[in-house]
Formats: C-alpha cells, structure tokens, sequence
C-alpha cells in the first residue's frame, strides 16, 4: 500500500499507466509458473516476432555473444534460461510500450538511463550473482518506472521541478516532500498491480536506500547509482564517488572492479540500445564515455587520497599495491601474458562454468617450432625476442575473452571458452597463418620466420572429459600429433 493514499487512489482509477504489452501478461504468468516448460515459453515469446528478434539481438550483444553465437530463438532461451528469456521479454515489452507518448518527460532520456542501470546491474550481477543476472536486469530496468506512473497521474510534475533538481536523487528528495512517497513506493506499487514476481517488486521498493543483508536488493540499488552516470553531465565525480562508496561498502566490489563494469556497461550500452529502439546517436559516443569513465576514475583516487587521513592514506596505497602486485603475479615477465599459475586457475574455473552451462569450451596448446635451433643460431637474446613476438601474434588473434598464457619456455595455452571445434580451428587456422607470414626481423635486417605446433581440445556434448586437467592433456596429445606430423599444423584431440 501506498503510503499517500490519495496519490494511490489517482493511481488506481488511472486507465492509461504504464503497461507491459501484448503477451506479457501471459509472459508474467509463467514466471510464476515453476512448473513452465521449454516448449511452453518458446511458443508464447515465439507469438510476438518484435520480443523475439530482440531476444536475438540481446543474445547476441556482447554480453552474450562470446559465449556462443546464437542462431535461434531455442538457443537464445537455452542461454538465458527459461527464467531469464522471461524476464528479458517482459522488459522489452514495458520499454516498447510506455515510450508512446512523452508527457512531460524525456522518454529517451529515461529509458537510456534505465538501460544504462539494467546493464549494470547485470555487469553486477554476472560477478555477484551469475545465476539472476536477467532478473537483476529486469529489476533495474524497472525500477524507475514508478516516474512515469506519477506523470501519467500528475501531468507536468517532473517539468515543472526546478532546473536544478535534476539529478536522480533530488527528484527523489522532491517527490517525497511534495508527495510523501517517491518514485521506488511508487514503481513497486505498480508492479505489484501488474503481478511480477515479488523479489522485482521488492527490490524496486528498496531502490533508493538499499537492502542490507539482500545481495539482489543491494545490487539492483549500487546499479541506480551507477545509471546516473548517464543521465545528466552534471557534477561526475561526486556521483561517480557515492557509486563507488556504495559499491564498496554494499557489496565489496572495489574500484578497479568497478571501473571495469563501467567500461563493458558503455560499451554494451551502445550495443543494446537499439535493441530497445533508443537512440543514443548523437549522445556520448562510447569512446568518450571510456575515456570519462578512466577520466573519473583517477580523479577519484586523487580526491580519495586527499580527503582522507595519512593512516587510511597508505592503506589506500598498500591497496593499490597489493593489487598492482597481484596483477603482475599474474604475468609472465617476459612476453606480458598470463602465466602458468593463473591459467590453471582461470581454466578451473571456465571449465566448471561451461560444465554448469552446457557450453563449449576450447583449449589450446601451442608449441613454437624447433625454438631450440634458434637459441643455437642467434643467440639466447634473439630468442627472447622471437619468445615476445610469438607471444604478441598468438595474442592478437584471439578474442578479448579469451585467456592466453605463457605455459612455459616455447610453450603457450589458451582458453577459448564458448568455443566449439569448428571455431577453435579456425582462431588457431589464423595464429599460424599470422606467424607464417609475421617474420622477425632481425637488426641485420634478416626475417626469421618462427612457425608453431597447435594441440586443440573440445569440451562439448560429444567428448569424454574427466576434469579440467584432462582436458588440457588432451590438447596436448594432439599438440604431439601435429609435432609428428611435420610441425607448423594443428590437430584436433580425438579419443
Ligand atoms: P619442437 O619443434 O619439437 O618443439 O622443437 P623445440 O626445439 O622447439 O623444442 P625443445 O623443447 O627441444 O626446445 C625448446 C627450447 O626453447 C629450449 C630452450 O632453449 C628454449 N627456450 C625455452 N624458454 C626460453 C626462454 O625463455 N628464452 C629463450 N631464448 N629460449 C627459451
Ligand atoms: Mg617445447
Ligand atoms: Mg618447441
């Protein structure tokens, strides 16, 4: 119940509130529904070919899309989840709905700001709690909904708040002293109406002020803060700082952690808009947002450490330290890539995740050929120099999410996950055609042309895997395959 009752009885004889379309009635009852079956959604979100084909769009943004190319609305369900194929849907259909007429609101502005928290909170969510990224999605996107609601009841309110008033939280701060309620009272009322499931309700009613104790609740509101971002230019830093203070102290997500969130958010941003039929042409191009988000953040460190005394002062620099530590105990000295000891470590864990997720997972070992003779030839030096060009070529034909490391002396690995044999074969295809045609140079002007061995192992439905180890062996065995069938090849494991 609303705690301005007059406001809630507007509210109930209002016929034209925000509403979700179409088939998102019946998309709500099966969210309910534990019992709803594969079969069962795909025919209902198959009935609206808008929601569908945003449902493809989405699944292959890039917050899907390296895990696997999805050509089909099966595929897309597979990898949402029955759960998170709902959720989306029903936020295509409030989005697509509510932005029909303007009212005294930038509808534009409104739902790019809601994009901008729903993707964030994902971003969140895929660290914190990767099993309701979409919900955390929906339950952002929504959570400022109730704006529109009191719009729809009260025509001109937001219009007529002063020119100051627009940040996000002094709407709020305005609503409650002119109404006795805000926006998030509001949104979680109208939800409630519509019959969503009750965590959306309530983590909309808990959007401004948090929910100690409720990851999901606390992740939905660190998400609204770090949406106003991208609503207005006003004052950054000091809203970047309360995202950040928030973000630390709620759910220990650090700086670095979240400078990273901020970066994907801008760039999926762009990539989804139009997904939601937004337009943010014309708006913060995603270059300029990255270069204001890395901008910010150093801003940040400089005001942090200036702000705080000389104790908290070094814990911040130990901080730093510790993680700059961290990263370069990550790195092999030499060619910068990942080494040995974090491979395993990231292979454990992309293996369980593929495991879990049924998806492909691809892993690759690649072993430079007769590197010995190059030492004999030219000279240890040399072959540092040869080690670090591999390195950079092996590198750069792969994709951003995928992990290369040096394995050891000539010896590299990489972990493609989302990557099927087909595809595998064809990033490793480009790695040895790249290095064939990459020749160091040498300072006497002579091209040396380094070629490479490549073992490839497929995790997928077919194959006999016992562990993440065992899969790695597997990659090599086929490493020695190509090795004895005349080098500069690669070879697929078979059992
Ligand atoms: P194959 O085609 O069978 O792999 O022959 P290979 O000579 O590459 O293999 P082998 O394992 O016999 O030799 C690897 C050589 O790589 C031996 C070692 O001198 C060289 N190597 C390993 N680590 C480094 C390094 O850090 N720097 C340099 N310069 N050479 C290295
Ligand atoms: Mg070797
Ligand atoms: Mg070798």
């Amino acid at each position: 119940m609303l705690s301005n009752p007059d406001l809630a009885r507007k509210l109930q004889l209002c016929s034209d509130l925000p509403s979700p379309a179409g088939i998102a009635m019946r998309i709500i009852e099966l969210c309910q529904d534990a019992e709803a079956t594969l079969n069962e959604v795909a025919a209902v979100v198959g009935q609206d070919p808008a929601i569908s084909a945003k449902l493809m769009r989405m699944a292959n943004s890039p917050f899907y899309a390296r895990k696997r190319k999805t050509e089909n609305i099966r595929q897309a369900i597979a990898l949402f989840g029955l759960n998170g194929t709902l959720v989306l849907a029903l936020g295509f259909s409030v989005v697509g709905e509510s932005r029909r007429d303007g009212g005294g609101i930038d509808h534009n502005q409104f739902w790019r700001r809601a994009l901008a928290c729903a993707i964030c909170a994902q971003l969140l969510g895929a660290r914190l709690e990767p099993a309701r990224k979409e919900e955390l999605f929906l339950a952002a996107l929504l959570q400022d909904i109730g704006i529109l609601a009191i719009e729809k009841v009260i025509p001109g309110f937001y219009a007529e708040l002063p020119p100051s008033h627009i940040g996000h939280e002094q709407i709020a701060t305005e609503e409650r002293e002119r109404l006795a309620c805000d926006h998030a009272e509001v949104g979680a009322w109208l939800l409630q109406n519509w019959n969503m499931p009750e965590d959306l309700v309530v983590a909309v009613a808990h959007s401004h002020r948090g929910d100690p104790g409720n990851r999901f609740n606390q992740i939905v509101a660190v998400a609204s803060l770090l949406g106003d971002l991208w609503w207005h230019e006003e004052d950054p830093q000091r809203r970047l700082r309360m995202a950040a203070d928030a973000a630390h102290t709620d759910l220990d997500v650090r700086l670095e952690e979240l400078t990273e969130i901020i970066e994907e958010a801008a760039v999926q941003l762009q990539a989804t808009a139009s997904t939601f039929d937004l337009d943010v042409a014309g708006h913060v191009s995603p270059e300029l947002l990255l270069e204001k988000a890395r901008e910010l953040m150093s801003l940040i460190t400089v005001t942090t450490l200036q702000e705080t005394s000389a104790l908290k002062e070094k814990a911040e620099a130990l901080t730093t330290y510790n993680q700059r530590l961290r990263e370069q105990n990550r790195r092999d000295n030499l060619t910068g890539l990942y080494n040995r000891a974090y491979f395993d470590q990231v292979l454990a864990a992309e293996y369980q995740l593929a495991r879990e997720n049924n998806f492909p997972l691809s892993v690759v070992f690649i072993d430079l050929d007769h590197f010995k003779q190059i030492n004999d030839l030219y000279g240890h030096e040399v072959g540092d120099k040869a080690l670090v060009h591999c390195a950079r070529i092996i590198q750069e034909n792969t994709r951003h999410s995928d992990v290369v490391a040096r394995y050891g002396g000539e010896e590299f690995v990489a972990i493609l996950p989302g990557t099927d044999t087909g595809s595998a074969q064809s990033v490793c295809e480009r790695m040895l055609e790249a290095l064939r045609r990459s020749p160091l140079v040498l300072d006497d002007g002579r091209a040396l042309i380094i070629t490479a061995s490549i073992g490839i192992a497929v995790l997928d439905e077919l194959e006999q895997v016992r562990d993440a180890y065992d899969l790695l062996r597997q990659a090599d065995r086929a490493l020695y395959k190509a090795k004895d069938s005349g080098r500069d090849q690669l070879k697929i494991y078979c059992a």
